[in-house]
């Protein structure tokens, strides 16, 4: 990821004492507590609503063990299916519906849609993803676990487990989800491949999209860079390194060549990332080495960006005469831009104020997310609204844990409020 860089927060003035309060009643008949919430929201009202979630904090962390306790690593089906049934129940459990489940090239992805977005696009389309970077294995070395300081750990529980706890909790509250739909995938962490479709297919036409994925020390997050992966395969020839390697075409030399001639595509100061990364090139020490392979990773701030190193990436020759170049991949994910997410953005400043939360901050950050795909699709995108807390796929990732209440109920204004209004 890229340095973040801080836009400083803006104030924007609660619902105008003219306008009628929220109302906030109990529906009769069902056995958790639920809420409906009538837009514009006013103060006290909001702050009862967070007092609600606060007594569902206990809850909140329970559901956070259990959810990070099925190890879901994006690159083993089984256990990301043993950890969809998880959600699943935990989503049957919270809003009484059953998820669709959607298998797509033998992986399980969940879906939601209530209502109205069971035949037409969502009103707010949800997206989140239940996949980690984390293997099997590692929660006998590091088990969940809170703290006295109130910190929640465990693989995974931040990026973005605590996210799609948080989304259950705001969810709940509201006594009808019609128009509303959400998408929890389980190979994000991967690029998405085969949830990627999917994700778009929901989105399209949809009014807006919030994505679960977890804050930057809280700032939500304006703008991703696109995205670029590529695969490069380099053919020589192969011949004895001693006897005559006059005859060979050396893979090895050739990839080099290749990796500088790619790292020059680079653009520092534009913002644009070109990046050699996993290479490996030969078979034995005393062969000259018929293939290499390279993959690249790109990261850019416009698709004119992602375009200029894409045509570039298909132009590269070979330097040795007679060694073959063969390219695979592309654009992965387009960028999800500022003039996206400002759409929604202010809305979200005000409901922040409204429920007494300190003034929300928002950053760009290098990294993608499935929020770049709905961008894409047109559809008004704010990224980073779930977890608060640090070391994303690193060594002890956190969630702070008396942030989830107030996540959730800033999710459940938010969701609401551009459900009834749509953004402009
Ligand atoms: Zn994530």
């Amino acid at each position: 990821m890229v340095g973040s860089v801080a836009h400083g927060a803006k104030y924007y003035p609660v619902a105008g004492s003219g306008e009628k309060p929220a109302r906030h009643r109990r529906r009769s008949g069902s056995g958790c507590r639920v809420l409906a919430i009538v837009s514009p929201v006013a103060l006290p009202d909001a702050r009862s609503l967070l007092g609600l979630l606060r007594s569902s904090s206990g809850e909140m962390v329970r559901e956070l063990e259990e959810l990070t306790s099925a190890e879901s690593p994006s690159s083993d089906l089984a256990a990301t299916a043993a950890c969809a049934e998880v959600v699943a129940e935990m989503g049957k459990t919270s809003l009484a519906v059953a998820p669709e489940r959607i298998e797509l090239a033998g992986r399980t992805h969940l879906r939601w849609r209530f209502g109205s977005a069971e035949s037409r696009p969502p009103a707010v389309l949800l997206v989140g993803h239940f996949d980690t970077v984390w293997p099997l294995g590692t929660l006998s070395r590091w088990p969940f676990s809170l703290d006295g300081a109130g910190r929640a750990t465990g693989p995974g529980c931040f990026d973005m487990k605590a996210g799609i706890v948080q989304m259950m909790h705001a969810l709940r509250l509201l006594d009808d989800l019609d128009g509303l739909a959400f998408v929890l995938t389980s190979d994000e962490e991967l690029g998405s491949p085969t949830s990627k479709a999917l994700i778009e297919e929901t989105a399209r036409g949809a009014g807006a999209a919030l994505v679960l994925e977890p804050s930057d020390g809280g700032a939500l997050k304006g703008a991703r860079k696109g995205t670029s992966l590529y695969e490069l395969h380099i053919a020589g020839r192969a011949a004895h390194a001693g006897l005559e390697p006059e005859r060979g075409l050396n893979a090895t030399v050739e990839l080099a060549h290749q990796v500088l001639a790619i790292c020059d595509l680079a653009d520092a100061p534009g913002g644009t990332s070109v990046t050699p990364t996993v290479a490996s090139a030969g078979t034995t020490t005393n062969t000259v080495p018929a293939e290499a392979s390279l993959h690249v990773d790109v990261r850019a701030w416009s698709l004119a960006e992602q375009s200029r190193v894409d045509e570039a990436m298909r132009r590269l020759t070979p330097r040795i005469a007679g060694s073959r170049l063969e390219l695979l991949g592309g654009i992965n994910r387009p960028p999800l831009e500022w003039s996206c997410s400002r759409r929604i953005l202010p809305r979200a400043e005000r409901l922040a104020e409204s429920l007494g939360l300190a003034p929300l901050e928002s950053v760009e950050v290098g990294g993608g997310s499935d929020g770049n795909f709905t961008a894409a699709a047109g559809v008004p995108t704010l990224d980073g609204l779930g977890a608060v807390g640090g070391n994303a796929h690193a060594e002890g990732e956190w969630v702070l844990v008396d942030a989830m209440p107030e996540r959730a109920g800033l999710l459940a204004l938010l969701a609401d409020e551009l459900r009834r209004s749509p953004p402009g």
